[in-house]
This record gives structure tokens, sequence and C-alpha cells, in this order.
């Protein structure tokens, strides 16, 4: 069957969390590259790209922007995320595993990634929790740094894999952030909003997603949101 569905899913937050292993590697990343330590109070992470705080970080501490600079940002922070992940107690968020399964057994469904990650970083985190395999493709922090501007990628991206241009209306971004909700509005995509973030759903409903759910646990409600009939 051609595909008709486009679902693209965020990392943090939403298929996973690192139990603290990415804001390390950013930290001690920074200090091994260049000399400073940064607790990342100033800076905000939940939703932004990776690409977009090391923008922050280095204009924070006058460090000039240009790609020699954000290279070593990303080596520093990469290094210290394939060191850290091993030692730390992330996890897949609930239900996670069940629906993606689910969700890739089916012939009309594409799954992709939306996510800040930097590409190297996401497929270390996907990989580490062995969950890369459902995700051929994705538009990532290398894409740009602002998240609004990688829906765009992801819709290119799949398109070339599978041939088919996919309607906004059957496209829906699986998010745990605000920026997750502006992100799907910006290319007219649907939106379900998860709250196993950093924000409740209640913070989550006030940016009106097409739905929110507490978390993925349940199958039915989850297959529901993304407007996936419960039985095929
Ligand atoms: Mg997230």
């Amino acid at each position: 069957m051609q595909k008709n569905t486009l679902l693209l899913f965020d990392i943090d937050g939403t298929l996973m969390t690192s139990g603290g292993a990415g804001e390390h590697a950013l930290k001690v990343g920074f200090r091994e590259e260049f000399g400073i330590e940064d607790d990342l109070r100033n800076v905000e992470i939940a939703g932004r790209t990776d690409s977009g705080i090391a923008r922050q970080m280095l204009a924070y501490h006058n460090i000039e922007v240009n790609p020699e600079t954000l290279e070593r940002f990303y080596q520093g922070y990469l290094r210290n995320l394939i060191r850290e992940l091993p030692n730390r107690t992330g996890t897949l968020l609930p239900g996670v595993e069940t629906l993606l399964n689910e969700l890739y057994a089916r012939s009309h469904v594409a799954l992709g990634l939306l996510t800040g990650n930097l590409e190297r970083g996401a497929r270390l985190k996907l990989t580490h929790y062995g969950v890369a395999h459902f995700f051929p493709f994705g538009a990532f922090a290398d894409d740009h740094h602002d998240r609004n501007a990688l829906g765009e990628f992801a819709q290119q991206r799949a398109t070339a894999l599978h041939g088919v241009r996919f309607d906004p209306a059957r496209t829906t971004i699986i998010g745990d952030t605000p920026h997750d909700v502006s992100c799907a509005r910006a290319i007219g995509a649907r939106v379900l909003a998860v709250a196993t973030g950093a924000f409740s759903a209640d913070a989550l409903e006030k940016c009106n997603p097409d739905a929110v759910l507490e978390n993925l646990s349940d199958l039915g409600s989850a297959l529901n949101a993304l407007n996936e009939s419960s039985a095929v």
C-alpha cells in the first residue's frame, strides 16, 4: 500500500529520557572545548535545537559563532554523550516501544524524526535504546537551528524516500513542548502533545495541540490521538 500518513517524532521527553546524559554532555563538552563552566541556568534547552543551544551558549560567553566553534561545540558534546549514555538510567518512555511496533507494521504509515538533536546525537540515543531502526529519515539540528524550519526538511526527506507528497492534514508531529506545537503549525501539520517531558498536560493544552496525552502507555488512546484506527 502507498504511504499516506506521516508521523514525525521528537526524541527527548517524547520517545525517551537520557537520564540527564544530554545536559551533562553539553556542560562537560563546553568546559573541555572552551575552558568555561556553564551550569546551563541561562540556556533554554527543552524543545530547542542543539545548534540553537550552541549558538546561545557561545554568544552568552562572547565566543564568536562560526563553523569552527560550532563544530568544536558539537564534538565536545557528542564525545561526552557517547561516554555518558551507558552511565545513566535513561529509558524509553511508557508505551513507546509498543506504539512504534504497531505503527511500523502499518503499511500506510511513514515514521520519521523531527528533533532538535544533531543527527549524530539522535542516532547515538536511539541506537542506545534500541529504536533507531524505526526511523529511516528525519530532520535534525544540523538542518537548521530554528526548530520551526525543520518541518520542511522532514517533508522533503519523506517524499524522497517514499515517493509521495504527504498531505499536512495527514501529517502529525508528536512532541513534548510548546516548540513542538509551533513547529508543526509552521507546516500546517497536526500535533499530538505528550506530557512526559518538562511540560504538564495543562501547560501543553494552552498551546492548542490537536490532542494531549499524559503519556503513550495506552495504545488505543495513542492511536486515536493519531487518527489511526485501533484495529487494522
Ligand atoms: Mg522534546
